[in-house]
């Protein structure tokens, strides 16, 4: 899951990314307006968290445009704690929910997971034999159990679950575990990659290695070890 986050404020977006991220999301993170409009344009993204009161073209005009290009990505305003007026103008222009600052990390977290789980539109658990992967609560469970699964290996492993028999390209991994400005080689996917596989030794799944393509995620044709 890729998230947009235009917010100017750099304590707000710091502080932000940094517990989005934790949980596994790839941020983007842009600090104006036309920033804001320029991504939007050329990315793709599974939510938009969006402060009014940015510069250079303000968060309702980013989304009047985005919504006029028919866009239908989830979008979360974050306003001033007295701005009843630019809340109800962002519900009416489109907005899917709003948070007035200064908000609670966990309460905006909540309503992220409610948002992106409304925009895939179907159950947000992937469930692969033994082995579910819950979008909701980020987390990956075998029979029931909950696998130690770091944020990386996490975002690998949903990936790759969400396409299942179909070849990931090691591409598609970085752009779906990394915003801007984070750097993942090709060598640590393979780390990632490595330990992902060792957790799963027992699960009844296998991630097969396309030499020189990617990954695909299969059940195992062995009846999974308990
Ligand atoms: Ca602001």
């Amino acid at each position: 899951m890729r998230i947009l986050l235009a917010e100017d404020d750099r304590i707000i977006a710091d502080g932000l990314g940094r517990s989005l991220r934790q949980t596994g999301y790839a941020v983007d993170w842009v600090a104006n307006g036309t920033d804001a409009d320029n991504a939007l344009l050329t990315g793709t993204y599974d939510l938009v968290i969006l402060d009014l009161g940015l510069p250079k073209m303000s968060g309702l005009d980013v989304l009047r445009r985005l919504r006029t290009r028919k866009s239908k990505v989830p979008v979360l305003i974050l306003t001033a704690l007295d701005g009843t007026t630019d809340r109800v103008k962002g519900l009416d222009l489109g907005a899917d929910d709003y948070m007035a600052k200064p908000f609670e990390l966990p309460e905006l977290e909540a309503r992220v997971r409610a948002l992106t789980r409304r925009s895939t539109g179907t159950t947000p658990v992937i469930q692969c034999g033994a082995l579910s992967f819950d979008q909701t609560d980020r987390c990956a469970l075998l029979n029931g159990e909950m696998l130690e699964l770091s944020a990386r290996e996490l975002g690998l492993l949903e990936i790759l679950m969400s396409r299942p028999g179909r070849l990931v390209s090691k591409n598609q991994l970085v752009e779906h575990l990394c915003g801007w400005g984070e750097e993942v080689s090709h060598n640590a996917i393979e780390v990632y990659m490595h330990r992902l596989r060792k957790k799963l030794e027992s699960s009844g799944v296998t991630i097969t290695t396309v030499r020189g393509l990617g990954y695909c995620f299969e059940k195992s044709t062995q009846e999974p070890k308990f």
